[in-house]
């Protein structure tokens, strides 16, 4: 028999008191990563909490008996240590985000508050539950059974209908994970103040515009030489807005679609029509070809497919120089087919390549606003892939030209003849 205390778990205590207090500055510093790691060192406190509950009279009756000071002593910290443990769980309890604790088979070990608040869990009686089956046919429990590869952004808490979540899943300890969900409502609602902000405005400019526009179409500027440049000048801006204002509303209408309509676009058509603007557009500037080797139609909406790949003849028109050459493709690949526009322009530095897809981004604005952009197109081309399963590549060399290709899967085509 021992004679003195085992004192093997107070280092560990030690360490989980420090490490906590390293994790709760870490989730306020903010950011997924520092809140990731902070959250699995407070799983890893909670863990070792109850092994120690559950260690510590055991280990009290294996060591007596013992001289009175050891033990006083012994019984000082280990009350001290408790308490500075039960306070740190409390506020691992008291996040604002939902933390479950998983064991390797998705059964619920722990959760917090802000879990039983966001993912609908009940004390006690959720404890051990498999919680793919606890969160019922919700896209959180789809998502958990699909293998949770990735986060999952923007879905409804399954406890709660009004609240937003983004949920991540982590690894933990040995095979055990951790559920993370973080309440996102407030963005929500400031993104939809935003976006009918956006379409709000656009629809009320779009009356006095057209009713501008209109007027000066009336005045000829030949009856006011003097004024003419001025004229001409008002009616190329007023259009400009008109695009702008026309753009906008189109980016609103699919920023809250969340499907397409689903019907066959023939590309063949498509593609002629394709290069009949590039050659209008270009008025001989430019040499055009086309190259259709895929023989697949697509499956989606014609108009806004129309729109998103007549955008990219377009920018490859205005920004490649005169006397440079312009190639359209629709090509089949193993996953799918790929419509892509390659021009020998002016290109683009790597820097910008990434933020190209944001409204109003552009390159060189003095370049976008000569060649009549509205700094929108990039920014409905990607929305309206996103809406075909769709993903943009691009591929470009300041100096040499870029290309611009539309990736688009299997499931998206239709070989002639096949019913939609
Ligand atoms: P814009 O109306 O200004 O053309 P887009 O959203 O269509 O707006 O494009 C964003 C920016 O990307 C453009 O302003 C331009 O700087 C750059 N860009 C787009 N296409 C090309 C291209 N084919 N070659 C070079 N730059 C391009």
């Amino acid at each position: 028999m021992q004679n003195t205390f085992d004192r093997s778990w107070m280092l560990p205590a030690a360490l989980a008191a420090g490490l906590l207090a390293g994790a709760v500055v870490g989730w306020l510093a903010g950011g997924h990563v520092a809140t990731g790691t902070a959250v699995v060192a407070i799983a890893e406190i909670v863990l070792l909490l109850s092994r120690i509950r559950h260690q510590a009279p055991f280990m009290m009756t294996q060591n007596s008996p013992v001289n009175s000071l050891q033990h006083d002593r012994f019984m000082t910290r280990s009350r001290r240590i408790a308490s500075s443990l039960r306070d740190l769980r409390s506020a691992a309890g008291s996040l604002p985000d939902a933390v479950v604790l998983l064991d390797n088979e998705q059964h619920v070990r722990w959760f917090n508050h802000a879990a039983e608040d966001l993912l609908g869990l009940r004390r006690p009686q959720d404890r051990g539950a498999y919680l793919e089956e606890r969160l019922g046919a919700t896209e959180l429990a789809g998502w958990l059974k699909d293998g949770a590869r990735e986060p999952l952004n923007d879905v409804t808490a399954p406890g709660h209908p009004n609240r937003h979540i983004n949920v991540t899943l982590l690894p933990f300890g040995r095979r055990q994970r951790l559920l993370l969900a973080r309440d996102i409502s407030h963005l929500t609602r400031l993104e939809q103040i935003r976006r009918d902000f956006v379409a709000n405005v656009s629809h009320e400019l779009r009356t006095p515009l057209t009713v501008i526009h209109g007027y000066l179409e009336l005045i000829d500027p030949e009856d006011v030489p003097e004024l003419a440049p001025v004229i001409n000048e008002m009616r190329a801006q007023s259009k400009r807005m008109g695009q702008i204002v026309e753009d906008l509303l189109t980016l609103s209408r699919l920023e809250t679609q969340d499907h397409v309509a689903e019907e066959r676009v023939q590309m063949t058509p498509l593609l002629v029509s394709m290069r009949k603007e590039a050659e209008a557009l270009s008025q001989g500037r430019h040499q055009i070809t086309l190259e259709n080797t895929a023989e697949v139609d697509l499956l989606g909406s014609p108009k806004d497919l129309h729109s998103a790949l007549s955008n990219l003849v377009s920018n490859a028109v205005r920004y490649t120089p005169t006397g440079g050459h312009i190639t359209i493709r629709w090509r089949r690949t193993p996953d799918g087919a790929v419509y892509s526009v390659t021009d020998t322009g002016y290109g683009i530095p790597a820097s910008h390549l990434a933020r190209l897809t944001e409204r109003f981004y552009r390159v060189s604005s003095s370049r976008s606003r000569e060649s009549g952009g509205t700094g929108l197109g990039l920014s409905i081309v990607k929305h309206v892939l996103n809406l075909h399963q769709a993903r943009l590549d691009i591929q470009s060399e300041p100096g040499q030209g870029s290309t611009f290709a539309c990736w688009f899967s299997n499931e998206r085509l239709l070989a002639p003849g096949e019913p939609e």
